[in-house]
């Protein structure tokens, strides 16, 4: 900072406070109070001109060293901070601790917030009713790592060990911000930070990542002497998920600059309890973002979310990103699902009664830190007798009809709570606590005496203002007040001469002059007090309530997740009505049976009817379908279809087809098309070959693994072999032999159903009609033996020069290759894998025919026999021949 340097400017008192508190928070962007504004100087004010769109001006313009001076007005100060954690930069608030007018010198200032964009908590600073997480990382020396996500908005904590990326990890949850430990290396930083654009990333104290530094964070935190409650005691080998938490909470009470009293507890996520999906499959899903990386429109979870609660919502997301593997658990779910699709009206009226239960979690976290606004407190009421409502119409069905039922009665009796803040909060309480009227008339007998002298001294100093009138014969004297005088008799000029003579002259204005009177500072002095103690009195009246709402915190809680899963359960049922939506039977075995099955999104976003289709998978008997058809004929949307029927399944919804048998899964690989990792520095078919490596080393007996155009990103043999062998070691015998469907334009691969006895051939039905072709986006067995890619070229708008000549290298390249296969004999595996002479042979039909003629000339001559002259002649010969052309 310039201001440190020598010959740098004059420090005034104010700017050496500012230098001081700077000091101790040199990372964050420092927002000053003074006055009415939040000001930043030097390098921040630069920044902060930049960021948040201010001006920039300087204190001290005249002199040698103008210091930068920006500023925001305190009352627009979330709508600044938005922006300001938006761009990534975390912020520390300076607030007067003191009253300025009470203050000798300089008044005492104090860091009150410090806000990073991972650990916002107030609603206007969190994006929507998704998740808002800080992610700590700690990378483990094998192939595991640690993770702790932490939703400060919520109090929302949990952590688990597996062999997981930090990119799979904010592909899978809303994360907004990462910590990891400052001593991992700065390329490896770089890189994450190349990767994952959208987050932040700050680098924390390692100490605080150590197991037993971490350990004994979150003993003292959540006041145990060990981690065997949460299930991470020292046994458990599960250090490096320690490490991540105690990490990411000693990270948020620095911070907090407080004890972050939402965080009630630490969940560990063991990897067996769910459905593992990586990052490539989230992504070729389109789970949570499309291709493009937006969210939204086109994802799955955009086009499948019908719940009505913020807490609903994040559930969804949750489910998706960890969908589930217990039968019993999905057995419940799907029961829940069915009761409420089954009873409309009841669905219907629960549903009615879950619209009204606005953000419980953000809002119940929020006043166990003391920050919740008065008006979010009458809602937070409404909301808990909402809640209330839920519990007895959903109870109301009973547990032996209805799982959800079993849900409703164990949520929390919060009547009581509800009815208190209700009793005592005003109708229409304000947003910020110091505004006043938060509490009730009849609440508290001296808050309401307080009001009464206030309105009685302001109903007094009316008559006083009529009686004085009249006394003086001033009929436009009028009482007023400011914060600077008090109460005042103003009196035009016109009238000075009037003035009364025990009247005290206290400011001269232009065309009028204020006096005030013993009687007048009486009642001033009156409202005044009152006003003072009753806004006392209001403070603490609140804080006792948010105080009770925080003492609630672990039974709102309680009942914000069961809410959360009831009004998801009655969301998959309403969507199950809208789009017809049937029930999975979801079991042990490894088959995936699914009949008229459709795409969740691509049937939204088709103006036309979608194609129901079959898909049948079994380990035994059908374990691989090589799909093969035109491009454009569906296939990538058949593949996705089936991952996202079992996805959706295992998420405990019902799933876009008239009936589906799935056996559960416990990972879905995919590997669809050639991804761009180009950020990541690797090369695309580098990327595709790392991607399958890692799926062919990872899968297992009930995985299911969907393939898109293996060996795509080089030249055609080699592309065309590696799936061959691939599509070889998926099925051997002895290997896990996973449920697979592999998408292909190599029709050669087709030849394979020939010796693998669990691999069939389908393919998607095209027609051909008057030279054009209809896509009929139906699977039928078999192979297809043509890709019709000119065809699809010809619809993409491709001229009709291109392609003509085109279609005439097509019809020489396929006859030269079946000159070519005919020659050659074929190997076992059933296709020719000399790859350089069928390469040789695919760049000769490039040539014209007499080329092509000279060329076979040369193969026939024996050059065993020929002597150098003749060899010599046959060269002028053919060169003659080929100038002539
Ligand atoms: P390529 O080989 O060129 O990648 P593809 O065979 O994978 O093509 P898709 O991308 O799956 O083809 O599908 C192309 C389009 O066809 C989709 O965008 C969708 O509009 C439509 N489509 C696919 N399947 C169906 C279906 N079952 N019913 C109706 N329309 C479908």
């Amino acid at each position: 900072m310039s201001a440190k340097g020598t010959g740098g400017p004059k420090l005034t008192p104010m700017l050496a406070q500012y230098l001081e508190i700077k000091r101790q928070h040199p990372e964050a962007l420092l927002l000053f109070r003074m006055g009415d504004f939040y000001e930043t100087f030097f390098d921040d004010a630069e920044v902060l001109a930049r960021v948040a769109n201010v001006t920039l001006t300087s204190r001290d313009r005249k002199s040698e060293h103008p210091v930068p001076l920006a500023g925001v007005p305190h009352h627009a100060l979330d709508t600044y901070l938005h922006r300001l954690l938006e761009a990534g930069l975390t912020v520390a608030i300076c607030d007067q601790v003191e009253d300025p007018a009470q203050a000798k010198g300089l008044v005492k200032r104090e860091v009150t917030q410090v806000i990073s964009p991972g650990t916002a908590t107030a609603p206007e600073l969190v994006a929507g009713a998704a998740g808002h997480y800080c992610l700590a990382y700690l990378p483990g020396a094998g192939p595991e790592n640690g993770w702790a996500l932490l939703d400060a908005s919520t109090g929302e904590f949990r952590c688990g060990q597996e062999e997981v990326t930090l990119a799979s990890l904010c592909e899978r949850h809303p994360v907004r911000e990462v910590v990891v430990a400052e001593t991992l290396p700065d390329e490896r930083i770089a890189r994450w930070r190349a990767v994952l654009p959208e987050v932040v990333l700050n680098r924390i104290g390692a100490n605080w990542f150590h197991p037993s530094f971490a350990e004994n964070t979150l003993c003292e935190h959540f006041g145990t002497r060990t981690l065997d409650p949460f299930g991470l005691g020292p046994q458990t080998d599960r250090e490096l998920a320690v490490g991540a938490a105690g990490a990411v909470l000693r990270y948020l009470c620095s911070l907090n600059l407080a004890r972050p009293g939402q965080v009630t507890s630490l969940a560990f996520t063991d990897r067996g309890d769910r459905l593992l999906l990586d990052e490539e499959t989230l992504r070729n899903l389109e789970v949570f973002r499309t291709f493009r990386g937006e969210r939204g429109e086109g994802t799955l979870v955009h086009h499948i979310d019908a719940t009505v609660t913020p807490a609903g919502r994040r559930l969804l997301e949750r489910r998706l990103a960890e969908p589930l593997t217990d039968l019993e658990r999905l057995g419940r779910w799907h029961r829940a699902v069915e009761g409420a699709v089954r009873d409309r009206p009841w669905r219907q009226t629960v549903r009615g009664a879950l619209g009204r239960i606005g953000d419980l979690e953000r809002w119940s976290a929020r006043a166990s830190s003391g920050r919740l606004g008065p008006a979010q407190a009458r809602r937070l009421a409404s909301s808990l007798r909402a809640v209330g409502e839920v519990a007895a119409l959903v109870a109301a069905a009973g547990r032996e009809e209805h799982p959800a039922a079993a849900w409703a009665e164990a949520i929390p009796d919060l009547g009581p709570l509800a009815a208190g803040l209700l009793d005592r909060l005003a109708e229409n309480p304000p947003a910020q606590a110091r505004a006043g009227g938060v509490i009730r008339d009849g609440v508290d007998k001296e808050l309401d005496d307080c009001r009464l002298i206030a309105r009685d001294t302001r109903g007094y100093l009316a008559s006083l203002q009529n009686a004085e009138r009249e006394r003086t014969g001033i009929g436009s004297l009028k009482i007023g007040f400011n914060k600077v005088f008090g109460y005042f008799f103003e009196v035009t000029n016109k009238h000075l001469d009037k003035v009364p003579a025990e009247y005290v002259q206290k400011q001269t204005l232009v065309n009028a002059a204020r006096f005030h009177t013993d009687e007048l500072k009486e009642a001033e002095i009156r409202i005044l007090d009152a006003e003072e103690r009753g806004a006392e009195l209001e403070a603490s009246l609140y804080a006792e309530l948010q105080a009770r709402v925080a003492g609630a915190l672990p039974e709102i809680r309680e009942a914000a997740a069961r809410v959360a899963a009831i009004d998801l359960a009655f969301a998959f049922a309403e969507l199950a009505e809208q789009r017809n939506y049937c029930r999975p039977e979801c079991d042990d075995s490894l088959a995936l049976d699914i009949v008229g099955g459709r795409h969740p999104v691509v049937e939204c976003l088709l103006d036309s009817d979608f194609i129901p289709n079959e898909i049948r998978l079994d380990c035994e008997r059908r374990q691989i379908l090589l799909l093969t058809g035109p491009n454009m004929g569906g296939k990538s949307t058949y593949l996705r279809q089936a991952a996202l029927i079992t996805l959706m399944a295992q998420a405990g919804g019902f799933v876009p087809a008239e009936s589906a048998r799935i056996g559960i899964a416990d990972r879905i690989f995919t590997r669809v098309g050639a991804s761009d990792n180009v950020a990541r520095g690797m090369s695309t078919f580098f990327a595709e070959m790392s991607e399958t490596a890692r799926i062919l080393h990872q899968m297992t007996r009930r995985s299911l693994v969907i393939l898109d155009e293996i060996g795509r990103g080089t030249s055609t043999y080699d592309g065309l072999s590696l799936a061959w062998a691939i599509t070889e070691f998926l099925h051997a015998d002895e290997g896990p032999r996973p449920r697979t469907i592999f998408a292909t334009h190599y029709h050669e691969l087709t030849n394979l159903a020939e010796q693998l006895p669990r691999l069939a051939n389908i393919r998607l039905g095209i027609k051909e009609w008057e030279g054009r072709i209809i896509f009929m986006h139906t699977i039928q067995p078999g192979r297809s033996d043509k890709s019709y890619g000119i065809h699809v070229a010809r619809l993409a708008g491709i001229p009709e020069p291109v392609l003509e000549r085109a279609a005439v290298l097509l019809d020489s390249l396929v006859s030269d290759d079946e000159r070519a296969r005919e020659s050659r004999s074929r190997t076992p595996a059933g296709f020719s894998l000399a790859a350089d002479e069928a390469g040789a042979s695919a760049q000769l039909s490039l040539f014209t025919d007499d080329e092509r003629d000279a060329l076979a000339a040369l193969r026939e001559l024996d050059l065993d026999r020929i002597s150098p002259v003749d060899a010599f002649m046959w060269l002028v010969r053919i060169r003659r021949q080929l100038d002539r052309d």
